[in-house]
């Protein structure tokens, strides 16, 4: 059913000004960082790294890859000096997402792997709020943002005050809270949910009517497949909601056996053209087990290489938008964070146990 209501930050008279709260980081530590190791390109680099070109072999040109293999080499030896493991989600640039991540996928994967790491570092190859997450699921760890600018629309359009506001509005509705949110506002939700099990988590609250926040088009593609009354907040991520049905409808024109696939944070009228609507999780299963010839992939830029490098048997077309959050995080700084231990993120004790409880919630529920 439609959604039921939609709102922002307009919508409340007595909305307190205030921006969300930033990604909170650790003072530096003190000590020397470890030396910057050599990052020439030679035979025996050229030798150590030629099972990893291997992999992006596809979609990295071989001109490009002296560029990257010796920042690679040194951050895979880097990674095991200093006990760490390196998270990347699916959005993450080929180089970095085959080449030096333990564990990738969509923010449930990484999510659930999260608990599950012994390594002592983690370093988040990802944006804040994911960094945030892992924190949380491991207070006792170390866990590494490479560049701090790394944000998201979704998670910057809402603050806890909104939260609040919301449910005075709404007494006893329950509030789910997409992950793409601050640390500040898991802590005042019922439980989170991902793009992979939003209508589960929506159903598990078993109650008539769910607030559902930040992103209006997944709330309004989780409506569409369940009875539960959703209210909906005005959030969007700015990758998905540029993509457009006309765009679409000129692929299957010039091409109709091309197959689509789309991201539910994507407008209606997109999702009303595509032949599979999933997560970034689902949809690469959806590839691997049809395998189709030519594919139109709507999501963000970095997912179709990461696709295309494991299956270069499908010819994946290219009216995808880069993130560029995502991009802020390069070799180079996944390399300078392993190197200087910077930046540490930290969430504030005043938030954390609510906030963990929210994640904590989804994690647990039963398939
Ligand atoms: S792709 Fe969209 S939802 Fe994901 S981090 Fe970028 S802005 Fe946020």
């Amino acid at each position: 059913m439609p959604i039921t209501g939609i709102y922002g930050p307009d919508d409340f008279a007595n909305r307190p000004q205030g921006k969300p709260v930033p990604i909170r980081v650790a003072p530096a530590r003190t000590g020397p960082p470890l030396p910057m190791p050599s990052l020439e390109w030679t035979p025996e680099v050229e030798r150590a790294t030629a099972p990893l070109y291997d992999r992006v072999k596809h979609v990295i040109p071989p001109i490009e890859w002296p560029l990257m293999a010796p920042t690679i080499k040194a951050i895979n030896e880097l990674k095991r000096a200093r006990g760490a493991v390196i998270l990347a989600h699916n959005y993450q640039s080929p180089e970095i997402f085959h080449c030096v991540a333990d564990i990738g996928g969509d923010s449930l994967q990484l999510a659930v792997e999260a608990t599950k790491v012994k390594a002592d570092i983690i370093v988040q190859c990802g944006v804040h709020f994911m960094a945030e997450t892992s924190k949380l699921l491991n207070p006792d760890k170390t866990v590494l943002i490479p560049d701090t600018r790394a944000g998201c629309s979704l998670a910057a359009s809402i603050t806890g005050a909104d939260v609040r506001l919301l449910r005075e509005k709404f007494p006893g509705v329950p509030v789910v809270a997409y992950v793409n949110t601050s640390a500040e506002v898991k802590a005042e939700v019922d439980i989170c949910c991902t793009s992979s099990n939003a209508v589960q988590v929506v159903e598990s609250l078993n109650a008539p009517t769910v607030i559902f926040l930040p992103d209006r088009y997944l709330a309004t593609y989780v409506a569409s497949k369940t009875d539960v009354k959703i209210v909906a907040w005005k959030g969007a991520c700015e990758v998905h909601e540029r993509f457009t049905g006309a765009e679409l409808r000129a692929y299957r024109e010039a091409d109709p056996s091309v197959q689509i696939i789309a991201h539910p944070e994507c407008p209606p009228d997109v999702l009303g053209e595509a032949d599979f609507t999933g997560s970034t999780a689902h949809m690469i299963n959806w590839v691997r087990a049809k395998r189709p010839r030519r594919l139109v992939m709507i999501t963000e830029c970095s997912m179709a290489d990461n696709v295309r490098a494991e299956l270069p048997d499908v010819e994946i077309l290219r009216p995808c938008n880069i993130c560029p959050h995502m991009k802020r995080i390069t070799l180079a700084n996944i390399l300078e964070s392993l190197l200087t231990l910077r930046e540490e993120v930290t969430i504030d004790p005043a938030l954390a146990p609510r906030a963990r409880r929210s994640v904590e919630r989804m994690i647990n529920l039963k398939n």
